[in-house]
């Protein structure tokens, strides 16, 4: 019998022991070679310069002077890690175990592992799920695309006397800070299970957000499963639509269910409830993304997946939200990410 993926030697070979025992050079090396290439001279981030030369290196700096406009930048210069204060091994070890994590990790978690505070640790881990959003593929889905939403932050806690409880049913006695998680999944061949995971954040589960959604993630002559809500409705006019009735059954047995959708809300849930415990409605979209990425990646190798992950934040601008989160009190610069 074949070896199931998760005991297999890919999916245990990154080793934390062995990224804490780089030395600074070695640290640079990783950092130079995943953002510049393998034997390439650096490039100058500046925006109006980009000259790609062997600049000046100075060693007590750890940084290049670029020889065109003088300006002095290191590694991570124009990246997600700009303006960094920690030495890279922190980085490199927080990108480890951001990866090794099945569901995630909290920041409460990281911030001990790495021995920093705990205010580091939250911005780090935002900055990574950052450039896992900014660097995902949009391109549209196609095939069999399965579409559903799910609800986050809308609980509302009864009260103590049976007298005083609401009926929590009614919109005016709803939670404000109730949004939908939107999910559209390709699904991949027979038991393969989801193979591309888009996900958005909406105010509500209705036509005229599926309607934005679907024009733009779906190509034309995909098959769309939805379940019965009525916001799927107008799915039909635009593409061969296969609805399923929670109500009667889950699946039938030609196939027409939204099975791929629902386990992937089930993990998010889980990493909701089990890890993270709190998805603030300014961030959900970047947990989403992160549990999407994991769903999508979950057949990779841990070394390839890290490869990845640093790629990507050195592939992504600094965040204006998040440098100097805390200075600013986080958020000043957020901007309205519901579709
Ligand atoms: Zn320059």
């Amino acid at each position: 019998m074949a070896q199931h993926f998760l005991l297999s030697k890919d999916a245990r070979g990154l080793s934390l022991k062995r990224i804490f025992g780089l030395s600074n050079p070695e640290a640079l090396t990783l950092f130079r070679e995943a953002r510049w290439g393998k034997g390439r001279d650096p490039k100058c981030p500046s925006v109006n310069c980009g000259h790609v030369a062997n600049h000046y290196f100075h060693d007590g700096r750890q940084r290049w002077r670029c020889n065109r406009c003088r300006r002095w930048f290191s590694v991570t210069s124009g990246t997600v890690f700009a303006y960094r204060k920690l030495p890279l091994q922190i980085y490199l070890a927080a990108m480890a175990i951001y990866t090794q994590h099945v569901k995630g990790i909290p920041a409460l978690a990281l911030c001990r592992k790495l021995d920093v505070q705990y205010k580091t640790a939250f911005v780090l881990a935002h900055k990574l799920r950052t450039a896992l959003l900014a660097q995902r593929d949009d391109s549209p889905l196609e095939g069999d695309v399965e579409l559903d939403g799910c609800y986050f932050n809308g609980y509302v806690k009864p009260a103590n006397q049976k007298v005083n409880r609401r009926d929590r049913r009614l919109a005016r006695n709803q939670n404000p800070k109730k949004s939908v998680i939107m999910v559209l999944r390709q699904r991949g061949g027979p038991k393969q299970g989801g193979q591309r995971t888009l996900t958005f954040s909406t105010r509500s589960e209705n036509q005229s957000s599926v309607l934005k959604l679907v024009r733009k993630y779906i190509a034309a002559g995909s098959t769309v499963y939805a379940d019965e809500h009525s916001a799927y409705d107008s799915l039909h006019t635009l593409f061969r639509t296969l609805r399923t009735n929670h109500s009667v059954q889950y699946s039938d047995e030609n196939g027409i269910h939204t099975n791929t959708a629902e386990g992937f809300f089930s993990r998010l849930r889980r990493m909701q409830r089990g890890q993270c415990h709190h998805f603030n409605n300014n961030y959900i979209d970047l947990y989403a993304n992160e549990a999407a990425y994991r769903e999508d990646n979950r057949r990779r190798a841990m070394h390839t997946l890290f490869d990845d992950i640093l790629t990507k934040c050195l592939e992504t601008k600094p965040s204006r939200d998040l440098c100097g989160y805390w200075q600013h009190r986080g958020q000043l610069h957020r901007r309205e990410q519901f579709v």
